[in-house]
């Protein structure tokens, strides 16, 4: 037995080797057969795409750059360095920086994150000298906030202080000015949270960071390459950027809803001394200095191109037409989800992430019935609900799924459902 994973199965020897690609590419596409039907549009989470085209040049840029490591950008791809300078300076405008913001391309929101903070605990210690080291840093962060900043406090060991909610499910930016203390390192607000799908008041936060003199870092992972598009076309949702004087940093993921091709996130700086304050530096290698503003080393040349061509193909045209689309789509899917007997929003979504419920129904085995169909379903706990992350590939089976989940519902309130627990709700 593999006592890691707990399987049965006989650890795979070695290979010998000598297999050819038609074999290889034969036993891949074989193990294929058990995966979601993602591109069918059945995933609501993990993969985000827009159309064909856009996908296609994500893909083909990337492979143009396969070998090529970013790591060595500034002394041997000067290619991947210009893309790389011109994707930060395409985010430093969207997002409205200062002309001394600053950006960090990097492999996901995690490491965009966890970058965010480290700059933050070291903007810190400057202003608390001789405080800095062994003191009970803490974060005050809405609970939607996402894990990622847990894992970031473990590895860089500062405390998390959740703050509760408004009931719309957005940050309160009272409960979190309570929870603020001298040792508060940085509060954090979500543009949009994972769960709910809706932006924190980063007005009032942004005016509680300035009272405190504190960092603040909004995550915008999930929508943060989408979400100005979706405000452009005059959808109305708040704003969240640095045209908000305590905005001090901001994570947004171009592999989520900016439908580049993954490891790509980026992570940006009201000020560019700042970014120094997130780079690791060693300086006593016999090799020579060693200096990255990322947590990882090597990374793929390939990332930085799929990401640079994406956001040329598209644009803000193709983008505001891309985030019109989502926007109307989203819209039809709350009015088929409400149209159920005793079905709400948990709040009503900002853009095209969703969470529902009922206080009627076991949603635990609503959700888990609907996986009966062929669904992977995304869930929530607090409250019981589901909840779905929707790109393109989701209208076309608007239908369908809202067909199948009406069906579920009426199974589950007959009493032949399936029965799902809070512990299916594993991300
Ligand atoms: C996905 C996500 C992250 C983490 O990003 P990864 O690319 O998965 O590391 C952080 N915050 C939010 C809101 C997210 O949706």
């Amino acid at each position: 037995m593999n006592i890691a994973t707990g399987s049965n199965a006989p650890r795979a020897n070695f290979p010998e080797g000598g297999r050819d690609w038609d074999d290889l590419a034969a036993d891949m596409r074989a193990r294929k057969g058990d995966d979601i039907d993602w591109q069918g549009g059945r995933s609501p989470l993990y993969v985000f795409r827009n159309d064909d085209e856009t996908y296609e040049i994500g893909r083909r840029a990337f492979f143009e750059f396969f070998s090529e490591n970013a790591l060595g950008r500034k002394r041997a791809f000067h290619s991947i360095q210009s893309m790389e300078r011109e994707v930060l300076d395409y985010g430093l405008s969207l997002f409205g920086a200062p002309d001394m913001g600053e950006g960090i391309f990097t492999s996901g929101g995690s490491e965009s994150i966890l970058l965010g903070m480290k700059a933050a605990r070291d903007h810190w210690r400057t202003l608390n000298p001789g405080r800095g080291h062994g003191a009970a840093m803490n974060i005050v962060m809405p609970s939607t906030g996402h894990p990622a900043f847990d894992k970031a406090a473990d590895l860089i060991g500062f405390d998390i202080r959740h703050s509760g909610l408004r009931p719309d499910c957005r940050a309160d930016p009272a409960a979190m000015g309570a929870l603020i203390d001298e040792n508060t390192i940085a509060i954090v607000g979500s543009a949009p949270c994972f769960p709910h799908g809706v932006i924190d008041p980063i007005a009032e936060i942004s005016a509680l960071a300035v009272d405190a003199g504190i960092w603040l870092h909004v995550d915008a992972c999930v929508g943060g390459w989408i979400a100005p598009f979706f405000a452009m076309n005059g959808r109305d949702i708040p704003a969240f950027d640095f045209r908000f004087p305590g905005v001090r940093s901001i994570s947004a993921d171009l592999h989520k809803f900016g439908f580049c091709p993954k490891p790509a996130s980026t992570v940006f700086f009201r000020d560019s001394a700042d970014v120094a304050r997130s780079a690791f530096v060693a300086d006593t290698w016999p090799t020579g200095r060693f200096e990255t503003s990322t947590l990882v080393g090597t990374r793929p040349g390939g990332a930085v191109a799929g990401a640079w061509a994406v956001l040329n193909h598209l644009g803000s045209s193709g983008f505001r037409e891309v985030a019109a689309k989502l926007a109307e789509m989203t819209d039809a899917y709350v009015a088929g989800i409400k149209e159920i007997e005793d079905f709400r929003m948990v709040t009503a979504p900002d853009l095209s992430i969703i969470n529902y419920t009922s206080d009627t129904v076991d949603m635990y085995a609503v959700a888990r019935t609907l996986s009966g169909h062929g669904w992977l379903v995304g869930q929530t706990h607090t409250p019981p609900g589901l909840h779905s992350m929707m790109s393109r590939f989701h209208e076309p089976v608007r239908e369908e799924f809202l067909d199948h989940l009406r069906q579920s519902v009426a199974t589950v309130r007959a009493g032949n459902g399936q029965k799902g627990s809070a512990a299916d709700v594993t991300y």
